[in-house]
This record gives C-alpha cells, sequence and structure tokens, in this order.
C-alpha cells in the first residue's frame, strides 16, 4: 500500500497520510492544521453523505456467484436426471460424480458467505456510523455553504436546501 504526506496550504505542516488511488478516501474533508491553526478543505476526503460508499465491486460480485450457483445447481441436476434417465449404472455414477462436484462447490461457497457475514455485518455498521456524522455535519448550514465551493456535490445539496426542497440529494445510506 503506498502512502502520501499531505501539507497545510499556509504553513506546509504535514497534516495527513493515507491510501491515495482509486480507492476514495471518506471522513470529514475540513482539515484544522495543528501548526498554525487555519481551516482548509481537502477535496480528496469525500463526505460519505455525499458521495455514499462504492460498495458496487461487492454488489456486483455477489450478484456474479449467485448467477454461477444458479447455473452450477442447474446443470448438476439436469446431468443427475440425464443420467438416471439413462438407466446405466455407470451413466448414473457418472451423474452423481457430476452432480455432486457441483453442490460440492455451491455448499463451499454458502460456507465461505457464512463466515464472510460477520465481517461484512461490522463493516457496514461502521460505514452507517461514519455516514450518520457526515449528514450531521452537512446539516449546518456554514458548514455545507464552505464545503459547496470546494464541491459540486455540497452545492448541488446546498441549491436544493436554498430553493426550499424538503428532501435535498444525500447519498443512500449503507445497509
Ligand atoms: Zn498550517
Amino acid at each position: 500500500m503506498k502512502y502520501t504526506t499531505k501539507m497545510c496550504p499556509y504553513c506546509r505542516h504535514p497534516y495527513v497520510i493515507h491510501a491515495p488511488g482509486d480507492q476514495i478516501k471518506y471522513g470529514c474533508p475540513l482539515i484544522i492544521c495543528s501548526r498554525c491553526g487555519k481551516n482548509f478543505w481537502d477535496t480528496d476526503i469525500k463526505e460519505p453523505a455525499l458521495y455514499g460508499f462504492d460498495n458496487e465491486f461487492e454488489k456486483r460480485k455477489r450478484l456474479e456467484t449467485n448467477l454461477a450457483m444458479v447455473m452450477y445447481g442447474g446443470i448438476g441436476l439436469v446431468i443427475l436426471i440425464a443420467s438416471i434417465i439413462t438407466e446405466y449404472y455407470f451413466m448414473i455414477i457418472f451423474g452423481i460424480l457430476i452432480a455432486g462436484f457441483d453442490f460440492f462447490l455451491i455448499s463451499k461457497e454458502l460456507e465461505r458467505r457464512a463466515q464472510n457475514k460477520k465481517n461484512h455485518d461490522l463493516i457496514i455498521k461502521e460505514q452507517q456510523k461514519q455516514y450518520d456524522e457526515s449528514f450531521k455535519r452537512l446539516q449546518n448550514m456554514n458548514y455545507l455553504r464552505g464545503l459547496a465551493d470546494v464541491d459540486f456535490r455540497a452545492e448541488f445539496v446546498l441549491k436544493e436546501i436554498e430553493s426550499g426542497e424538503k428532501d435535498p440529494f444525500f447519498a443512500d445510506r449503507p445497509e
């Protein structure tokens, strides 16, 4: 993993070290320099209530394995039935072996998911906490106005609120 040292734009004091790149850094983009005490916005840090957590990769992968499991299960079943219909002893053994292997792969995937679930629940819980904190920060109009100068999503939400929109556009809360 790569790390980056960032500096306060006023006094060049290093203030944050984090992994750059494709990975989005979530949190509060308002930085208060510990040396000079000035405030500034770090637009590399995104408010989760504006951007949402990027769980798309995980969702897509889950959908793909669901599809694969249905396919494997279906093929296993068809082979099993077809082999039984032949009424040939060797064909039936062959069918059971192939179908058994398919069902074995499916059960492995289900087992892996059960183990991951606990971990996954913890991640979502932490994301919900961060989302709620972010949402609370954005209710402060001074904060939102400041952020709107440097962040187009904050600007959009601000415009909606100022035009009297009761349900401004925030990202979905992770669940
Ligand atoms: Zn500073």
